[in-house]
């Protein structure tokens, strides 16, 4: 597993292979600005180096994007409530501030439980997962961004090119990642091998005391149906569970605000 210690700096990768364009005009992709009182490293040193952190996590460019300073509670509605009588809006910001104390507090060997972000498609689970990652990588530590299917497509691929090896590399990083988020468990299939495969990943976490977020749009009898008794019992020992609510889906909003624009 690449650990940040690891990186080696090196500009070059900046350069565009096929035109002789600079992604920094500021310093040209030479990594440094020279002025009359000498020379200063560029600002872009230190972006290329975050950006090589989040892939390092699993995190996309949109999802560094992701940040608790970029959440928008006016997505969920102060005119509907939930079963407990609280507006939607009251109930965000309650996760809200779990995800980001959680965050703040965040320590590996202390922190054992994790979280369940549950809702339907668009609520903003994913965006507040990544919020916890990024503010993680913040704080110097290394959380994995995992999404479900694509972990799994991805241990299958393994099978084909790499065997066991591969797969055993994959697992690990799941496996030991200081924090670990499993984002969209469910919207996969349910086979004995898919059950197999979280089942040992997740006992393996929990009985390490390694903390983990879980973000979902089934119900949680919906994943004990499809996942069995074992995997939601590890669960729910581990994690306390969370219900993200809003009338509309969030990213749908938002793409219509941004056509509109
Ligand atoms: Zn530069």
């Amino acid at each position: 597993m690449e650990k940040f210690d690891n990186i080696k700096f090196d500009m070059n990768i900046n350069k565009t292979q096929q035109t002789s364009a600079y992604k920094c005009s500021k310093c040209n992709d030479t990594g440094w600005i020279y002025t009359e009182n000498g020379v200063m490293p560029c600002s872009c040193r230190a972006e290329e180096l975050n950006r090589r952190k989040a892939a390092i996590c699993g995190l996309t460019p949109m999802l560094t994007k992701k940040t608790f300073a970029s959440f928008d509670l006016t997505h969920y509605e102060e005119f509907l409530r939930n079963e407990k009588g609280d507006t939607y809006r009251k109930q965000a910001k309650k996760i809200f501030d779990i995800c980001k104390l959680y965050a703040e507090d965040f320590a590996p060997q202390k922190t054992f439980r994790g979280l369940v972000l549950q809702g339907e498609v668009g609520r903003g689970k994913t965006f507040l997962a990544a919020a916890v990652c990024n503010r993680l990588i913040e704080r110097g530590y290394e959380p994995y961004f995992m999404v479900v299917p694509e972990f799994l497509d991805e241990i299958r691929a393994s099978y084909n090119n790499g065997g066991e090896f591969s797969e055993a590399k994959i697992m690990d990083k799941a496996m030991n990642a200081a924090f670990l988020v499993l984002d969209d468990l469910g919207s996969h299939n349910f086979s004995q091998w898919t059950i197999g495969k979280l089942f040992t990943l997740l006992n393996y976490r929990v009985n390490h005391g390694l903390p983990f977020m879980i973000t979902t749009n089934l119900s949680i009898g919906e994943l004990q149906q499809l996942l069995g008794d074992r995997i939601i019992s590890r669960i729910a020992e581990a994690c306390d569970f969370y219900c993200l609510q809003s009338g509309n889906d969030i990213r749908m909003i938002m793409n219509m605000k941004y056509m509109g624009e």
